[in-house]
C-alpha cells in the first residue's frame, strides 16, 4: 500500500488531490469528532502546496428527489465554513445543482487551493460504483487519497472504482485506522477484553466469531444483551431484542458460556430493560481494570436519555482509567456517548494507547477480519 505520508513537497507540490473523507455527521456543530480526524491530512497537503477537492457523502438521499429538491440535512455546504474556521483558510464550495460542471470544478481549483464538493450521492452513480463517475472524478486531479476508513467497507464510486484512474494513497487517518486495529488483532496483549452493547447482535457477528478465541471474555450490555436473554428464554417484555440472532446467540452460550459475561442486574422502565444496573458496572469494571486490550462497541444503554446513561458512563470511566491498556473504541454511537464522561476527548486521543475509530461498520467489519475493498484496492493499486 502507497501511503500518503511518503510523498514529498516535490510529489505534491501544485498537484490537484482528490481526498476522500467521511463529513457523514448529522450535527455538524455538536459533532465534530470526524471532521477533525482528517484535518492532519489537510494540513498535510497545505504544507506540502498541493491542491485540495474534498469529496464525501452525507446520509443517504433521496434517489426519488433531484437534486435540487434534496432535503438540506443531507447537504455538505455547513461543512465549507467549518473546515474553513478550522484551518484558517479559505474552503470553496461547490453544489452540484447543474449537474457535474467538471471544467467549472477545474476553473476552481486552478484559483482556490481548497474545495468542498457537494454530497457525492446525490448521483445514484457513487452507490452503485459506476466506473464512468469515477472516471469523472478522477479527471478532475492528479492523486487520489483515500482518508475515509468509515466508508472503505462500501463500494462506492469515489472509495472503489476511483483507485483504477488514479495513483491512489492512503490517508493519514486510514494509516492510523489500519495501524491500530491491526495491532489488536494481530498481537495483542492479555487479558483481552471486549465490550459489546448496542442495538442489534447481527451487527457484531462477524466480530465476536473473529476474536471468539483470540479475547478472554465479552462484556454484553445494550439491548444486544437483551437478545441474549430472549434466546434463554427469560421475560424481556417490551425490551428491544433481535429474534433473528437467537441460533447464533443460542450457539455462542453451548460453546463457551465462561467467555460470554452477561449482565446481573438492568434497569427497567415501562417494560423494556434499558440499561445495565451498578452490580452489573461494578462486576464489569473488576474485569475492565485488570485488562491489557480492550475493544469497545456499543453503549450499555439508551444513554441518550440521561435515566439510562449511567451503565454507559460508569463503563466509559473505568476503559479511560485504565491506562496501561491498549484501547479501541470505535461505533457513532459509542462515540457520542463518550461526551458522557467527563474525559477531555482532544487530550485522550494523543494518548497513544487510546484509539477512538471513526468507523462504525467499517471498524466492525474490519475486526471481522474482512478485506474492506477501499482498503484492499489501495493495496492493489500501482
Ligand atoms: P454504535 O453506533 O456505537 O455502533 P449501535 O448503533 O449498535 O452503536 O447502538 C447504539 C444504540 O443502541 C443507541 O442509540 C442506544 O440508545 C441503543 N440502545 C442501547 N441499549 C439499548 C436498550 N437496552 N434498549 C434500547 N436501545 C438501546
Ligand atoms: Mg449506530
Amino acid at each position: 500500500m502507497k501511503y500518503l505520508k511518503q510523498l514529498k513537497l516535490n510529489q505534491l507540490k501544485n498537484k490537484t488531490c482528490l481526498l476522500r473523507v467521511d463529513l457523514n455527521i448529522k450535527s455538524p456543530e455538536k459533532d465534530a469528532f470526524r471532521l477533525r480526524a482528517v484535518l492532519p491530512t489537510i494540513k498535510f497537503l497545505i504544507k506540502n502546496k498541493a491542491k485540495i477537492i474534498i469529496l464525501s457523502h452525507r446520509g443517504r438521499p433521496s434517489k426519488a428527489l433531484s437534486i435540487k429538491h434534496q432535503a438540506s440535512s443531507y447537504t455538505l455546504k455547513p461543512f465549507a465554513k467549518i473546515i474553513s474556521l478550522l484551518l484558517r483558510k479559505p474552503v470553496h464550495f461547490m453544489d452540484f445543482k447543474k449537474g457535474f460542471n467538471a471544467s467549472e470544478i477545474s476553473d476552481t481549483i486552478t484559483r482556490d487551493s481548497i474545495l468542498l464538493l457537494e454530497n457525492l450521492r446525490f448521483f445514484p452513480e457513487e452507490e452503485k460504483n459506476n466506473r464512468q463517475f469515477a472516471k469523472k472524478l478522477a479527471s478532475l486531479g492528479d492523486i487520489f487519497i483515500n482518508d475515509a476508513f468509515a466508508v472503505s467497507h462500501r463500494e462506492n464510486a469515489s472509495v472503489a472504482a476511483i483507485t483504477q484512474f488514479l495513483p491512489s494513497y492512503a490517508g493519514l487517518l486510514l494509516e492510523k485506522e489500519i495501524g491500530n486495529l491491526d495491532a489488536v488483532m494481530k498481537k495483542s496483549k492479555k487479558p483481552l477484553v471486549v465490550v459489546l452493547g448496542g442495538a442489534k447482535v447481527s451487527d457484531k457477528i462477524g466480530l465476536i466469531n473473529n476474536f471468539f478465541k483470540k479475547a478472554d471474555c465479552f462484556l454484553i450490555g445494550g439491548a444486544m444483551a437483551n437478545t441474549f436473554f430472549a434466546s434463554q428464554g427469560l421475560p424481556v417484555g417490551e425490551s428491544l431484542y433481535e429474534p433473528k440472532s437467537f441460533s447464533f446467540v443460542a450457539n455462542l452460550l453451548t460453546s463457551d458460556v465462561n467467555r460470554l459475561i452477561l449482565p446481573k442486574d438492568i434497569v427497567i422502565y415501562q417494560g423494556k430493560i434499558l440499561d445495565i444496573g451498578p452490580e452489573t458496572v461494578r462486576k464489569y469494571n473488576e474485569i475492565i481494570k485488570k485488562a491489557k486490550t480492550i475493544i469497545w462497541n456499543g453503549p450499555m444503554g439508551m444513554f441518550e436519555d440521561k435515566r439510562f446513561s449511567k451503565g454507559t458512563a460508569g463503563i466509559a470511566a473505568v476503559i479511560f482509567k485504565n491506562k496501561k491498556a491498549k484501547i479501541i473504541i470505535g461505533g457513532g454511537e459509542t462515540i457520542a456517548s463518550l461526551k458522557l464522561t467527563t474525559y477531555n476527548l482532544q487530550l485522550t486521543t494523543k494518548n497513544r494507547n487510546l484509539f477512538l475509530s471513526t468507523g462504525g461498520g467499517a471498524m466492525l467489519e474490519y475486526l471481522a477480519g474482512k478485506k474492506l475493498p477501499g482498503i484492499k484496492l489501495l493495496k492493489n493499486n500501482r
